[in-house]
């Protein structure tokens, strides 16, 4: 890597929601990708969603 700000979207095992994990180490779960990116794009002011459960 040539510190490339990286982020990763992964299945949720067992399920069918996505985890979307910062660079920072924050993680999210989400069911729509795109609020998902939005999310991570959100760094450093990432915010909690409103739709966990
Ligand atoms: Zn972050």
């Amino acid at each position: 890597m040539t510190g490339t700000t990286v982020y990763r979207i992964v299945w949720s095992p067992g399920s069918d929601r996505l985890v979307g994990v910062c660079h920072c180490g924050a993680d999210q779960e989400a069911d729509d990708p795109v609020r998902l990116w939005q999310w991570l794009l959100a760094h450093p002011e990432h915010e909690a969603m409103d739709d966990r459960e």
